[in-house]
């Protein structure tokens, strides 16, 4: 159980951050790079509950790492069993229902499995007590050219307050120092994009029912399914103790940029950080659709406008990276908004981040308006284009000034 990675939700997302994390980690056990699994070689379990998702990750996967690795990686059927089986589990799901399922299911959730675990299931607490949380790992470019392997980890610069009921503190002090039988022995790592105060609270049922001898974080990524690819995601983290933090930058360090790696605070500030970050971006792209859009009807050069957007005050990460106009080489318009962010999920971080405001209190009116035209996208038609990537809204307005 030591030397086992278990990797659940291998969709958009999670298929390339997992091939990532498994190719590396095996490269780096084989050139002795790497401690902290025992004396075991490092393997893998997957679970996925689209078949065909499985069996192209796995082919994908012996593409980059060869036949080598993809024979240590075995498929399980549930949270509950990969809990029984692996120590360390990370999970790249849809959203808050799901990810309540897979850790909170009583019959197949990953807690379930934990609680069927010996008394004297053996601690992770074999890991070395390490100065720099990310050991760097040299020569994987083999494998990943672009990929920059030791991506230190920044910590918080400032605690969030402590009175508001959605504030989430700073792990200053850990509820459970390791220490012989109490030591933890499983880290889980949720990166999905999900409610802050539901990952907020599923980690302290974890950690209640298990007396800390597992440790959660919650650590969503940014960066899309290109940055996922390459290795060079940022990933915003919440952790439980320095512990837990120390443990999971060693992983999570594999997936993301140079200093890409970010320690937000205690549980649930990773997905606070991710859902307010989602909140700027929903409406950010929809600001530049409908600019692109009058300029079309104006008769304004597209490639012209994109091109001054990109170098004056209106210019933003979807100006630059995820432009819907076709005539932009690599853009999501040029490929016909195949892939990339979808639009559903767009549609529910927008919901996240009205429902956080909610408990606040605050008005959030742009984000209102922002979630109403992505339902409308993701409602038009039969529904086609809830799965396209969200600059698939510049289509939308086209076809609503048509009609
Ligand atoms: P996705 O729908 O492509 O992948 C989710 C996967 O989880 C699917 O393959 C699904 O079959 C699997 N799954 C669902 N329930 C399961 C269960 N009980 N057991 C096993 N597998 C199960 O979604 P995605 O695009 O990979 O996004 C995942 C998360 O990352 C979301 O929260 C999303 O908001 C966030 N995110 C996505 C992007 C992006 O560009 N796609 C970027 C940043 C963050």
């Amino acid at each position: 159980r030591l030397s086992k990675i278990g990797w659940i939700g291998l969709g958009a997302m999670g298929r390339p951050m997992a091939l990532n994390l498994f190719t590396k980690t095996h490269l780096a056990h084989q050139r002795g790079e790497w401690a902290g699994y025992g004396k075991e070689k490092p393997s893998f379990l997957i679970c996925e509950e689209d078949d065909s998702r499985a069996e192209s990750f796995l082919f994908d996967l012996r593409e980059k790492g060869g036949a080598g690795l993809v024979n240590r990686v075995e498929r399980v059927g549930s949270g509950k069993e990969m809990a029984m089986h692996a120590s360390r589990i990370l999970t790249m799901l849809p959203s808050t229902p799901q990810v309540e399922a897979v850790y909170l299911d009583p019959k197949g959730g990953i807690l379930a499995g934990l609680q069927a675990l010996p008394l004297d299931t053996p601690s992770l607490g074999d890991l070395p007590a390490s100065t720099s949380p990310v050991k760097p790992v040299s020569g994987v470019e083999e494998l990943s050219s672009s990929t920059n392997m030791s991506a230190p980890y920044m910590p918080p610069t400032s605690s969030p307050p402590l009175d508001s009921p959605t504030s989430f503190a700073p792990a200053s002090s850990d509820p459970n120092p390791s220490s012989g039988a109490d030591a933890p022995h499983t880290l889980l790592i949720d990166q999905t994009t999900l409610d802050p105060t539901t990952a907020r609270d599923i980690a302290s049922q974890i950690h209640a029912t298990t007396s800390h001898r597992a440790l959660m974080l919650d650590a969503p990524v940014s960066g899309g399914t290109g940055a996922a690819e390459r290795g060079e995601l940022t990933i915003m983290f919440g952790s439980p103790s320095s512990e837990a933090t120390r443990m999971a930058v060693e992983l999570l360090g594999r997936m993301a940029r140079d200093g890409g790696v970010i320690d937000c605070g205690s549980n649930g500030a990773g997905v606070g950080v991710k859902v307010c970050n989602n909140l700027i971006l929903a409406i950010n792209q929809i600001a530049l659709s409908e600019g692109l859009a009058l300029g079309r009807s104006l008769g304004l050069d597209p490639v012209l406008l994109h091109n001054v957007v990109n170098t004056s005050s209106g210019q933003s990460w979807s100006s630059r990276v995820n432009s819907p106009l076709e005539e932009i080489p690599g853009s999501p318009g040029s490929r016909h908004y195949a892939g990339g962010f979808q639009t559903r999920l767009m549609l529910k971080d927008a919901g996240l981040a009205l429902s956080a405001a909610a408990v606040c209190n605050l008005p959030i009116p742009m984000t209102w308006a922002a979630k109403s035209v992505y339902e409308a996208v993701c409602n038009e038609g039969e529904g086609e284009m809830a799965t396209r990537d969200f600059s698939v809204v510049f289509e939308w307005l086209k076809k609503k000034q048509a009609e």
